[in-house]
């Protein structure tokens, strides 16, 4: 069964779903996006993927096409025609159609699709693998751009030494991942970089600090030097999709004692927990 997206105001099967190619987003990569998962028919932190995604069209100069109420109306309508048991939400929003020229033209209508494919649960319990790579992006990492050359380029290099995932590195300081929030653990202090336009504010990177404080686990939002993801105890990576998956290998070393740690094995129980209680939550008020 073909699936059903949206564009424009109208659901239609992915097959016909089409947009000009002056698109911008397809002529300069000009638009933004978010991915969004689907937990028994909860949308999980819906507010905060939409406030991401606001303050990602607000940066590059596009106004938003939709207020929170309109993206969870379009959200669950997709949702409702593509069941499935999880969902991974997918928006994106580009400048719209217009003349292939660098400068904004104001009047193009922005281009608003969005798709549901089910979220097929990985068992990453095992832990993976990761290479360092130096970070060869942008200094407006904040903004969850659609140009994702570079990140691509470097997922590719790490699937080509066998790795999941590129860990990232600007002068000497860890960023993130090519898709994806770097934690480690030293001395049971978890630890993450700061926010700053190196890095994606990830959702699962902010729920997890939360969580973590709420438990009384030590967690310090602080740089981390190349050495001390080196020699950290734990390495974990953090994403919508992949929640938090422990780093097991790192540039074909182990990390820590090459199995996944008794902090991560806390952090993902109390991640869990907290996802059932909002799935609760959810049908006790339907
Ligand atoms: N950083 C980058 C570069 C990403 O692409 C992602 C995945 N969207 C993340 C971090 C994790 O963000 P989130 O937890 O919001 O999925």
């Amino acid at each position: 069964m073909s699936s059903i997206v949206y564009l424009n105001g109208l659901y239609l099967p992915i097959e016909e779903a089409k947009i000009s190619v002056l698109d911008r987003g397809f002529t300069f990569g000009d638009g933004v996006y978010e991915v969004i998962p689907v937990y028994h028919g909860n949308i999980f932190r819906l507010k905060e993927h939409i406030e991401r995604l606001n303050n990602s069209l607000d940066e590059i100069y596009i106004d938003r096409p939709h207020n929170m109420a309109q993206w969870q109306e379009i959200l669950r309508e997709l949702i409702n025609r593509n069941p499935a048991e999880d969902h991974s939400l997918y928006i994106q929003v580009t400048r719209g159609v217009s003349e292939r020229d660098h400068a904004i033209e104001t009047t193009a209508r922005q281009t608003v699709f969005a798709m549901s494919k089910p979220l097929l649960k990985k068992d990453y319990s095992a832990g993976i693998t990761a290479i360092v790579e130096e970070d060869i992006r942008w200094k407006y990492c904040h903004i969850k751009a659609i140009t994702l050359l570079p990140s691509v380029i470097l997922r590719h290099k790490a699937r080509q030494t066998g790795a999941t995932e590129a860990l990232l590195v600007k002068d000497g300081f860890v960023t993130e991942g090519a898709a994806s929030n770097v934690f480690i653990v030293k001395d049971g202090v978890v630890k993450t970089p700061p926010k700053d336009g190196n890095l994606l504010p990830g959702i699962t990177r902010d729920l997890l600090v939360e969580l973590l404080l709420e438990s009384e686990i030590p967690c310090e939002e602080v740089t981390i030097t190349d050495k001390e993801l080196k020699q950290a105890d734990e390495i974990w990576i953090t994403s919508s999709t992949w929640e938090i998956v422990p780093v097991v290998k790192l540039d074909a070393e182990p990390v820590g004692t090459g199995k996944p740690g008794e902090v991560w094995q806390q952090a993902i129980k109390i991640y869990q927990a907290f996802k059932d209680r909002m799935a609760n939550d959810i049908c006790d008020q339907s």
